[in-house]
């Protein structure tokens, strides 16, 4: 049969053989065998359609929708920008779910009829069978042991539930395509959260949830003071002890040295720039982190594919800005962003509170991927003042860009609904900082919030580009293929090696085999130039975190890497430097503290 969009002339989309088999095993729409029945172009194409359509609603005809999805089409076909994962999968499709991050409120209550433990397992389910992930907040549970009325027995406290919702993740894979991710969040304050620090030391236990630890400021100042911190039972908001707060910071940073979790959530910090104070305070985020959402809440997130923008009418010598293509960056992220907004339209979401409040406040995320290959081919390393600032910078401008396009739709769709009394709106009571200053200044906006820093883990790789803002995990690692043994090596890292005439074979296996580029054939200044998240130090990781925070409505998806012999007082001085330096939270990893390393260099990989 010939393909439904034969006659439309559209450019095939820029994709290695590599990416289309990843497109084939997890996007494209199969048949009952399991065999795809759509090319990568028609799944492009299906995701552009569907999202111009939305236009509709603000008069476009269909002569503009086909031209506006056209350029849709063209933004992810030339890898300039994707939309996060359910959209590329559901757009245009019955299930219709095109968002990757939920939090949903969990009520001190077995059931009652809306967010109870009960009803909430129900809701997570939904969730994921639509593709998405979820976040939770177990702090309103009453601590263990303490009283049930109802039957006058005893509570078995947030750590069996949250047990629970992991057993039932297990149960339902999401969507069919990828497991239920999930965050599980207690904050410092809550009677177990000693326990809530322990749980996931059992490496085997509850695999389906990242756990972060709620931190307020003023549990951070007792820690600096060696005070000790009041606990609070949520059930009856009765102070019921103390702990000291150096003893329980001590016991978070020893176990995320042993197996990278409990990772931390700055709570206070998210909530002074929640853009919706009038609405509810968040309690808790995405599962990767890097979006603080309300109870009920969802953002459909996206990223720009940054490495795209280097000129190549630039000669290398001249300076760093001047080689980036801003105007042709300029015009992704205002599409980008027009793209996104219509995601809200084109959603169904799986819950009606979800629908309510996601068209009230129409909360989008765009972020960046490809910021290593930005930086290769700047020739900066990752770990520089110069590299920083310009994260910082790009960042800046996806930030302001994006905002300008969300006014520009205002303009004709309406600000959100929530605008008046939001941190953008006019209304006198909206929220203001200690000092009496307005948190933000007014600007009409279609959204409430518009960038995020996602970790891009699927999107990157069939765009070919290093993910999120992370530094190059590897330049070379050995790839199996059809059995034998291949070097996978860095493209941008392969083109240098000719360039300047130090190419070889034998090389090339060398650095894949061992797993760095630590040899005297490659020249210094490429050594520096493609660092490696092992060459970085993890003060290096947090400073490009909050360089990228700066400038960030939501936050950023982040790793900070150790090596291997790192000391539990490095990891703790990286999360006083991270919440020093205003990160939002923080995520750490020591290379080898975990079995069964997803990535690893100097090893092979299928
Ligand atoms: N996510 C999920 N399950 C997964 C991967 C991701 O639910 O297996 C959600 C989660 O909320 C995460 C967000 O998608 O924070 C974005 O992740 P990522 O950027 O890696 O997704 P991609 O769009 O690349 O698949």
């Amino acid at each position: 049969p010939t393909s439904p969009i034969a006659d439309l002339d559209l450019p095939r989309a820029e994709l290695s053989d590599n990416a289309r088999i990843v497109l084939a095993k997890r996007y494209l729409r199969k048949d009952e065998k399991g065999k795809p029945v759509e090319e990568p172009e028609e799944m492009f194409w299906r995701v552009a359609y569907t999202i111009a359509q939305a236009d509709a609603k603000y008069g476009a005809g269909e002569e503009q929708i086909r031209a506006l999805a056209r350029e849709f089409y063209l933004l992810m076909t030339r890898r300039l920008f994707e939309p996060n994962s359910p959209t590329l999968m559901n757009a245009g499709r019955p299930l219709g779910q095109l968002s990757a991050c939920f939090v949903l409120p969990v009520d001190d209550a077995l059931s009652n009829g809306q967010s109870g433990v009960y009803d909430t397992l129900r809701s997570m389910a939904m969730v994921h069978q639509s593709g998405g992930g979820t976040g939770f907040s177990f702090s309103r549970i009453r601590p263990e042991g303490d009283l049930v009325n109802s039957t006058t027995g005893v509570a078995s406290g947030p750590i069996s539930f949250m047990s629970l919702y992991d057993s039932s993740t297990e149960v339902v894979k999401q969507g069919g395509t990828r497991r239920g991710a999930n965050m599980g969040i207690l904050r410092v304050d809550h009677p177990n959260v000693e326990e809530f620090i322990d749980c996931k030391q059992d490496i085997t236990k509850i695999t389906n949830f990242n756990i972060s630890v709620a931190i307020t400021d003023a549990f951070m100042r007792a820690v600096q003071k060696g005070e000790q911190y009041d606990l609070i039972n949520p059930r009856t908001q009765q102070v019921v002890g103390q702990k000291d707060a150096r003893a329980i910071f001590d016991k978070i940073v020893q176990n995320a040295w042993r197996t990278g979790e409990p990772g931390v959530f700055f709570i206070d910090r998210a909530n002074f720039y929640n853009p919706v104070p009038h609405l509810g305070s968040y309690e808790a985020t995405n599962p990767c982190g890097e979006q603080p959402l309300l109870p009920y809440d969802v953002c459909n997130l996206g990223s720009v594919n940054i490495g795209a923008f280097v000129r190549d009418d630039v000669p290398a010598g001249e300076a760093w800005s001047d080689r980036i293509d801003w105007k042709e960056y300029r015009r992704v992220t205002r599409l980008a962003t027009h793209f996104l907004d219509n995601v809200i339209d084109a959603n169904q979401y799986p819950l009606p509170e979800i629908t309510d409040l996601a068209n009230r406040i129409r909360r989008i995320g765009l972020g960046v991927m490809g910021f290593a290959d930005l930086l290769v081919r700047l020739g900066v390393p990752y770990n520089s003042a110069e590299g920083v600032e310009i994260g910082r910078r790009v960042m800046e401008f996806l930030d302001e860009e994006s905002k300008r396009e969300s006014e520009r739709l205002a303009q004709t769709r309406g600000v959100f609904p929530e605008w008046e009394q939001s941190i953008w709106g006019p209304d006198e009571t909206a929220a203001r900082a200690p000092n009496g200053e307005r948190i933000r200044p007014v600007r009409a906006m279609r959204n409430c919030n518009v960038t995020t820093v996602a970790p891009t883990g699927t999107i990157s790789i069939f765009a070919g580009c290093s993910s999120g803002i992370e530094p190059l995990f590897a330049v070379a690692f050995m790839r199996n293929q059809a059995g034998s043994l291949m070097p996978d090596v860095n493209e941008d890292f392969t083109a240098i090696a000719h360039a300047e005439g130090w190419y070889s074979a034998e090389l090339m296996e060398r650095i894949a085999r061992e797993g760095h580029i630590h040899f005297a054939e490659v020249p210094e200044h490429v050594q520096r130039a493609f660092s490696t998240a092992h060459d970085i130090t993890p003060e290096w990781h947090v400073r490009m975190q909050a360089a990228f925070q700066e400038h960030c409505d939501s936050a950023i998806s982040k790793t900070t890497n150790f090596p291997n012999g790192a000391t539990v007082d490095d990891v703790r001085k990286i999360y006083e430097l991270a919440f020093d330096l205003n990160c939002k939270g923080v995520t750490v990893y020591r290379d080898g503290s975990r079995d069964g390393q997803v990535l690893s260099t100097g090893a092979t990989k299928t």
